[in-house]
């Protein structure tokens, strides 16, 4: 059986920080890059909120600099994902997607999460063309045209009230004639006047071409089924995410929805041994530059706990 001091799950901001810092204090990680290698930065558009980048990045060249970065410090980058985890005792004992077994005495779960998507062909064939799950991320690139977000949490009104600073105009399409988000934030969506509300609605179809990327939507009524086209240049989806612990069940604390609980401002989980970093217990930040910094403290977190025990 395969054994590692440090087993890092996840090929984020958060993995493979975690990697380079374990991989400097010679403990050469093993890093499983998951189902999404880079991570869900692979699929945004152009990066310019991370530091050090005065031109902006693209999510695929950074995070194949990470990766080199990690490897620089002995880390191995391997292919595949983890679909089981023994975290009953230690060594911890985890599967991965080929059946092999790994032995490891901490694990850093930065496994991330998906962002929930609405399910049209059209929103897969124009994401990072005009379609995105970050208004923090690529709102900026939308300054003065119009844009709609689709969602009635608080996410949707954060993103709908944030893209109204920099774009002309906002439509906010929720499937209901009641918003889940909370009181304030709706007051704030609702009183905004760069904010048009698309009450018991949906998105029919995201229309567009290879060149432009998205030009426009097909809205429909869903009382009436009727459908109004609205010219526009991008789309937010913000109908929550889903962080990716489905394979932790049962063995390590996650909290209603779902992430995994650690004991701020550390990595720690509930299992001594077992750290988590980035957006796998972070609902509320999301954000690459986040991610790294936590990727930083489980790592530091590791060489400690291998220190002391
Ligand atoms: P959420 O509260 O689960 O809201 C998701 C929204 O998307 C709901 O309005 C839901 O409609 C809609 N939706 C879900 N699936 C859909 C689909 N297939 N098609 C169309 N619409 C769909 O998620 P969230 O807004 O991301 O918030 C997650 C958590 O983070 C919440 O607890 C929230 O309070 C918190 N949060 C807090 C802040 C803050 O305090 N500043 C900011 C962001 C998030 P229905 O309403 O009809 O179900």
């Amino acid at each position: 059986m395969e054994h590692t001091h440090c087993l890092i799950i996840g090929s984020g901001p958060a993995g493979f920080t975690a990697a380079i810092y374990t991989g400097r204090a010679d403990l050469h990680p093993l890093v499983y890059e998951g189902m999404q290698p880079g991570g869900q930065l692979t699929i945004t558009t152009e990066i310019e909120n991370f530091p050090g980048y005065p031109e902006g990045i693209s999510g695929t060249d950074m995070m194949a600099d990470l990766r080199k970065q990690a490897l620089r410090f002995g880390a191995e980058v391997r292919t595949g994902y983890i679909v089981e985890a023994d975290l009953s005792a230690r060594p911890f004992h985890l599967t991965d997607d080929h059946g092999n077994i790994i032995e490891a005495d901490t694990v850093v779960i930065a496994t991330g999460a998906s962002a929930k998507w609405i399910g049209l062909d059209s929103e897969k064939k124009f994401y990072g063309q005009g379609v995105s799950a970050c208004a923090t991320c690529d709102g900026y690139f939308y300054k003065n045209q119009e844009v709609l977000v689709v969602g009635g949490g608080d996410t949707a009104c954060e993103e709908a009230n944030y893209l109204s600073t920099l774009c002309s105009k906002v439509y906010l399409v929720h499937r209901r004639d009641e918003l889940r988000a909370s009181k304030s934030m709706q007051h704030k969506v609702l009183s905004n006047p760069k904010i048009e509300m698309l009450w018991s609605s949906r998105i029919h179809e995201i229309c567009g071409d290879d060149l432009d990327g998205v030009t426009g939507v097909e809205v429909e009524d869903i009382k009436t089924g009727s459908l109004r086209h609205i010219d526009l240049s991008g789309v937010f989806v913000a109908i929550g995410h889903k962080p990716n612990t489905d394979f932790l069940k049962g063995q390590v604390e996650l909290d209603e929805q779902g992430y995994i609980k650690v004991n701020s401002p550390h990595a720690a989980t509930n299992i001594p041994g077992v750290f988590a970093a980035g957006d796998v217990c972070d609902p509320h930040y999301r954000q690459a530059i986040v991610a790294a910094g936590k990727g930083c403290t489980a790592a530091m977190d590791v060489e400690r706990f291998l220190q002391n025990n």
